[in-house]
C-alpha cells in the first residue's frame, strides 16, 4: 500500500524554489516522490537546488520564473504542459519583503511587494488552476503566507497587506474550484531561520523567542513538513484553510 504522504508520480511547482524556505520545500516534495520543477529567477541558483535533488536519487528540473513578469507565467506553463503534460501541485513560495514604517514607504516599495508577493501568487494561481483543470487533477495549491498577514506588523504594511490577501484569495479560489477536486490552502509562517536571520546577535534571538510559545525560531523543516501535508492524501479533505506554523507566536 503506498504510503499516504507519497507523492510518487506528482508534478510540483515551487516557486522560489531556489533558496530559503523554498528550497527546503522542494526538497521535501522530492524526497516524498514528486518531480519538483524549481523556479525562480536565478538560473544558477534554481539549476544548482535541482542538480542536487537529483544526486540525491530524487527527480528535480530548474525552469525560469519571474512571478512579477505577467509575460514569464504562461511561458512557464507552456513549457511545463509540453515537457510533463500535467501539474499536480504548486507552491507559492516567491516573496520578498521591502520594509518601512508607513509614513516614508515610497509607492514604488509598496508596488514591488504587492506585485510578488499578491499579483505574482494571482498570476501563477490562474494558469497552474487552468492545467489542473484541463488535465482534471485532483490538485493541490498551497500558499506561503505569514502570519504578519493575520497579526500585522509595524514596519511591514506593505508586506502584511499582500500576506492577508493571499489569505483573501485562498479562500475564494477554493470556494470556486472545490468541485473540481482541487484544495486551495495557506501556510502562515511564524519567524523562521532563514540567511536574513543568521545576522541577528545572540540577544536578538533570545528576545525573539521569548515571544515564541516553543521557545524558539522555526526552520525551513518546519515549513515544509505543513506543506508536504497540505500537498498529500492526507489533507484531502482540508480546503481554503490557513496553517499556522509560528510556533505559537500567534495564537488567535
Ligand atoms: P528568500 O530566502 O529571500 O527566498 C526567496 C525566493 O523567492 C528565492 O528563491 C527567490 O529567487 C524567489 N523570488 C523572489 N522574487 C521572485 C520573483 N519575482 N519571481 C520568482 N521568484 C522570486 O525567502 P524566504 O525567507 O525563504 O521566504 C520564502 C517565503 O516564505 C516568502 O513568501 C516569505 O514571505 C515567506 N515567509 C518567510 C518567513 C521568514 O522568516 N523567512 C516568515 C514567514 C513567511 P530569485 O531571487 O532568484 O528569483
Amino acid at each position: 500500500m503506498p504510503h499516504v504522504l507519497s507523492l510518487e508520480g506528482k508534478i510540483a511547482l515551487v516557486t522560489g524554489g531556489s533558496q530559503g524556505i523554498g528550497e527546503t520545500i522542494a526538497r521535501r516534495l522530492a524526497s516524498a516522490g514528486a518531480t519538483v520543477l524549481v523556479a525562480a529567477r536565478n538560473q544558477e541558483k534554481s539549476a544548482a537546488v535541482a542538480a542536487s535533488i537529483v544526486d540525491a536519487g530524487g527527480s528535480a528540473e530548474a525552469v525560469s520564473l519571474d512571478v512579477a513578469d505577467p509575460s514569464s507565467v504562461p511561458a512557464l506553463f507552456k513549457g511545463i504542459a509540453e515537457r510533463h503534460g500535467r501539474l499536480d501541485i504548486l507552491v507559492n513560495n516567491a516573496g520578498i519583503t521591502d520594509d518601512g514604517l508607513l509614513l516614508r514607504m515610497s509607492k514604488e516599495s509598496w508596488d514591488r511587494v504587492l506585485a510578488t508577493d499578491l499579483t505574482g501568487v494571482y498570476l501563477v494561481t490562474q494558469e497552474a488552476v487552468k492545467l489542473m483543470m484541463k488535465k482534471r487533477v485532483a490538485g493541490r495549491i498551497v500558499t506561503v503566507g505569514s502570519v504578519v498577514g493575520l497579526m500585522g506588523n509595524a514596519g511591514q504594511a506593505n508586506y502584511a497587506a499582500a500576506k492577508a490577501g493571499v489569505v483573501g484569495f485562498s479562500m475564494s479560489l477554493a470556494r470556486e474550484i472545490g468541485s473540481r477536486g482541487i484544495t486551495v490552502n495557506v501556510v502562515a509562517p511564524g519567524y523562521i531561520e532563514t540567511a536574513m536571520t543568521e545576522a541577528l546577535s545572540e540577544e536578538q534571538r533570545k528576545a525573539l523567542a521569548g515571544r515564541i510559545v516553543l521557545g524558539r525560531l522555526g526552520t525551513g523543516e518546519d515549513v515544509a513538513g505543513a506543506v508536504l501535508y497540505l500537498a498529500s492524501d492526507l489533507a484531502s479533505y482540508v480546503t481554503g484553510t490557513v496553517l499556522n506554523v509560528s510556533g505559537g507566536l500567534l495564537i488567535p
